[in-house]
């Protein structure tokens, strides 16, 4: 169903495929599944496809078993981990390593079983299918890997020109497939995210290019991203007392966040104690957790620029349950924003400071934590893992583990890495020689209507 209420609910393949809800909202679950203590004990030797699929057929009511496991078993033979997510321990910090999908950050774990998915369901349904995305740099890369070369899809990606990293800009515009098409706006994050926004809200030029999103709105994507928060809970030894642990979660559009909010939700009472929002110095999220007030401010650049963003994409699917699962006035307040940049949820602030502790990290700390690690543990985090853990830090408490998401692998941001410790990180493999790589993107006005006859031009057609 949608956060807005003004569609007829639909099966979980339709959302997928809907991406966006027809009434601007956003699409959820009618009801989050309850695993109780026993059902989550019988979990624990399951291998990472296997839990995946326990987690995730919970929500899916219109695919075969049988073709569900195959999906998901193909989405993380990908991985080059063993066990996909691996965990290691910093101190009394743990530290979830979820980036080891072919583009090196956690998007892999939700892009790789997306795009698989995409085409399974258009082999079925022999329509076509036109993605289009806006990307601060991680998604893009991996929604390029997630259906490269892909039967009836295309993608076009929109990043913000020369405000991603060398790698990530590499890692998108040099996959040569055909179906993969690359734009490089000149404006930010925001303004891209917008573009993509307004396109899709004319349901008419998306039907007619059978346009379907791949950014963080797809609920398939959140979907996937619950599971590690299950593994975690299964995998690292919790509290002994009340078999809680807590969560540090580097936070841009708020999607992997929000998925530890639905497996919150979904866990035993307590067992995942505390979601820590961890900001970079674009804090309209944290300043939301401490105060109340979610308001716009100016996108500024950071270290960390998968989350260089200002309005968060997946907030309104929080805000739905904040609001007691009013649509009306979800849609309401929505409004209020797209008017007027700023909504005052300070009445609510109880209820999110039990749902969430947020720490903002400014660029000084960002580098300071990579240095203490990296000197106190030989161990190297890329700058977003860097905010998750000084915020984890920040808010550790006694006997409760602290998981730390480590969202990106540091040699896809080794400048940062350099000047924090005064040594690059050490390149895997995949990205030996990736700068050198040819290339290739149409580099273009942040202009919708430019941008819709580009669409127009090169869309594949049923
Ligand atoms: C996308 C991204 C984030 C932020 O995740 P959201 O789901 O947008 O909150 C953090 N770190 C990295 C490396 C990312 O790519």
């Amino acid at each position: 169903m949608s956060t807005r209420g003004g569609i007829q609910p639909v099966p979980f393949t339709k959302a997928v495929m809907m991406g966006l809800a027809e009434d601007g909202g956003l699409l959820l679950p009618r009801t989050i599944p309850r695993i109780d203590s026993q059902t989550l004990s019988s979990w624990k030797g399951l291998g990472y496809a296997d839990l995946a699929f326990e987690v995730m057929s919970r929500f899916i009511d219109d695919i075969p078993v049988s073709d569900l496991k195959n999906l998901i078993n193909r989405s993380y033979a990908t991985f080059d981990a063993a066990d996909v997510v691996p965990l290691v321990h910093c101190g009394n910090l743990h530290i979830l390593e979820l980036f080891h999908g072919p583009t090196l950050a956690f998007k892999d774990i939700a892009l790789q079983f997306l795009g698989n998915l995409f085409e399974y369901l258009l082999a079925k349904s022999g329509e076509v299918l036109n993605i289009l995305g806006a990307t601060s740099g991680d998604t893009g890369s991996a929604a390029i890997y997630g259906v490269r070369g892909k039967d009836r899809i295309r993608i076009f990606i929109l990043h913000p020109h020369k405000r991603v990293s060398p790698v990530q800009e590499k890692q998108m515009t040099s996959i040569m497939d055909d179906n993969v098409f690359n734009i490089a706006i000149h404006g930010s994050f925001d303004d891209g995210q917008a573009i993509v926004k307004q396109i899709f809200s004319d349901i008419e030029f998306k039907t007619a290019l059978s346009l379907g999103a791949i950014n963080s709105i797809n609920w398939a994507r959140v979907l996937a991203q619950v599971v590690y928060y299950v593994h975690s809970a299964l995998h690292v030894s919790r509290h002994e007392n009340d078999g809680s642990l807590a969560f540090s979660v580097p936070t841009g559009n708020f999607g992997d966040i929000f998925a530890g909010y639905i497996a919150k939700r979904m866990l035993p009472e307590g067992c995942i104690r505390q979601l820590v929002l961890a900001t970079n110095a674009n804090d309209i999220l944290s300043r939301f957790v401490n105060k109340g007030d979610y308001s716009l401010g100016q996108v500024v650049q950071t270290s960390s620029p998968s989350m260089d963003i200002q309005a968060a994409s997946n907030f309104e699917r929080y805000l739905y349950y904040l609001l007691d699962k009013e649509p009306q006035q979800v849609a309401k307040l929505m409004a209020e924003f797209a008017a007027t940049g700023r909504i005052d949820l300070s009445s609510h602030l109880d209820q999110i400071r039990r749902d969430f502790a947020a720490t903002a990290v400014s660029e000084d700390e960002v580098l300071a934590t990579i240095a203490e690690i990296y000197n106190e543990y030989d161990y190297i985090l890329d700058p977003h893992t860097a905010v998750g853990v000084k915020a984890g830090q920040d808010h550790q408490k006694p006997g409760i583990p602290m998981v730390c998401l480590a969202t990106a692998h540091p040699a896809k941001f080794g400048d940062a890495v350099e000047k924090a410790i005064g040594r690059p990180p050490t390149y895997p493999e995949s990205l030996t020689g990736i700068l050198e790589r040819e290339s290739r993107c149409e580099i273009m006005d942040a202009d919708v209507d430019q941008i819709r006859d580009y669409l127009r031009k090169n869309a594949l057609y049923r």
